[in-house]
């Protein structure tokens, strides 16, 4: 299988994918082709642990990776006690028909981890496949949980850095806390004064830029993507689809081959369109419901086909889906497009130079018979998590609080009850004073530290505090380096400030 750039140049192999992140023209790269899984090859996941199926799927896609390779990585990144569940992406029962599937069990307490646990592995087998010797730089935007998810995976790994920008004030206290907390003598984590979009913009305009390519060049070290714009934390992602339906298929809850819905929370559109791979690959995946919250840029796409950003930027409650230009939707609009890199290409320019296009009617109509769309703002996110608390008991994070509203607005809206698994993105203990203002109204809050209010939350709801946030704690900050959103490449190339090392 070979890999082409959504924007119609290159053909490269997966691990030369995974090595670069981005294609030279801009585009990302998609998979020349989607592996095909039977019925039988799929129930027999029901008999498999989630690294068995980790396997099959990895090795469908990374043809240029040996399955010992494989194997040995995907054993290495999902092992408690790095994850506390050895289900490592449990499902669980809500109410009716309604699942969750939480991901949120590994070291920084969200999804990205699933992906970031292992894409060290890949980028460091790449990097060994295509006799690259210059250190493996990697360059990462955050909206909160990107960052400490990758400077977690890469922190010390050899022939590796990781550098980190994130929205100086566009992420949640303890998503802060968790990056600048950060140890390791190959990380760095920089504020920056603007929002995510901007940070990912600065760090998209280094990758096309051909002048910073030598510069880092001649610094012997090979700039790269931790962000789900490489495909390498695309394909960990599509595991779960597969493994959730299988323990639904073991509960009883589906039949084999039965359709099965998900509501995804969703920012910069990596999480759902792992859900479309799976799709494409013969998973019985009903409807794929796209959730956003007030920057709902992509359920107004979904609606109209008109994506457009000459918008309001509105910093919510679930700042990880604070985006307005969702990068991997250009993965999807390439299928839409019939897979014409111009035309991909086409719509990507009016994006940068106009703020919007649109894909037409028909096209439009096909994307429709698979996704749904809808949004939840802040009021109704926390009415949410109060709601599906008091009657469930189960504790939501204000992100997958945005897929339960938009899971129960799409079935009054449709009629539709197929059996449905809302994907649980975070710990609710990453967002404690939002959450806890949800459970038990804003003034209960007042004057609270993010740790205070942990522990309220803990003792009125019984939901215990994960250890990642009690250690937080204690810990000492080691970076305050901040810069202007113009100065993200110079920021690069600065000596690092780590304190306390
Ligand atoms: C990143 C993130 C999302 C959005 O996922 P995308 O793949 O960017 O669509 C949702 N919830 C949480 C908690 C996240 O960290």
């Amino acid at each position: 299988m070979s890999f082409y750039s959504t924007r119609g140049g290159a053909c490269v192999t997966a691990s030369q994918a995974v090595l670069w992140g981005l294609a030279k023209d801009g585009g990302l790269y998609v998979p020349s082709m989607y592996p095909q899984f039977t019925q039988e090859k799929i129930a027999s996941f029901c008999q498999m642990s989630y690294q068995q199926v980790a396997e099959r799927v990895l090795r469908a896609f990374l043809e240029d990776y040996t399955i010992p390779e494989i194997e040995v990585a995907v054993n290495a990144a999902y092992s408690v006690p790095a994850f506390d569940d050895a289900a490592i992406a449990p499902v669980k029962r809500l109410d009716g028909n309604i699942h969750v599937l939480e991901l949120f069990h590994g070291p920084t307490l969200a999804f990205k981890d699933i992906a970031l646990k292992l894409l060290p592995y890949l980028v460091r087998l790449a990097a060994a496949k295509n006799d690259e010797r210059r250190e493996v730089s990697i360059l990462v935007a955050t909206s909160g949980d990107t960052g400490k998810a990758a400077l977690e995976g890469f922190r010390d790994v050899p022939g590796t850095s990781c550098t980190v920008f994130y929205p100086e004030n566009g992420v949640s206290d303890m998503q802060r806390l968790q990056m600048v907390t950060t140890e390791g003598s190959n990380t760095r984590v920089i504020g920056v004064r603007g929002n995510f979009d901007d940070a990912q913009t600065g760090v998209k305009k280094l990758f096309s830029d051909p002048a910073f390519h030598q510069k880092m060049d001649s610094a012997d070290k090979l700039p790269s993507s931790a962000n789900s714009i490489n495909f390498g934390r695309l394909v960990p992602q599509v595991v779960y689809y597969f493994t959730s339906y299988a323990a639904l298929v073991n509960s009883g809850a589906v039949r084999m081959g039965q359709p099965l819905n998900y509501v995804v929370p969703t920012g910069n559109f990596g999480d759902i369109l792992a859900g479309y791979y799976a799709k494409r690959m013969g998973l019985p995946v009903g409807r794929l419901i796209c959730a956003s919250n007030r920057n709902n840029v992509l359920s107004d796409f979904f609606t109209d086909g008109v994506y457009y950003t000459h918008r309001s930027f509105f910093r919510t409650m679930s700042p990880s889906m604070d985006i307005l230009i969702s990068s991997n939707l250009e993965r999807l609009l390439y299928e839409s497009a019939g897979r014409d890199g111009r035309l991909v290409k086409s719509w990507m320019d009016l994006l940068a130079d106009c703020g919007s296009f649109s894909i037409g009617a028909q096209r439009l109509d096909a994307l429709q018979k698979t996704f749904s769309a809808g949004f939840a703002d802040d009021h109704m996110t926390a009415e949410e998590i109060s709601r599906v608390f008091e009657h469930t008991g189960y504790l939501m994070d204000p992100h997958t609080a945005v897929a339960s509203h938009v899971l129960g607005a799409y079935r009054s809206a449709t009629g539709d009850h197929t059996p449905a698994v809302i994907i649980a993105t975070a710990s609710p203990y990453k967002f404690a004073q939002d959450v806890l203002a949800a459970v038990l109204g804003e003034a209960a809050t007042e004057g609270l530290t993010a740790f205070d209010c942990a522990d309220r939350l803990s003792a009125h709801t019984g939901v215990p505090i994960p250890r990642q946030i009690k250690e937080l704690k204690s810990m000492p900050i080691r970076h305050r380096q901040i810069c202007e959103k113009d100065g993200m490449e110079a920021a690069v190339f600065a000596a690092p400030q780590q304190e306390n090392i």
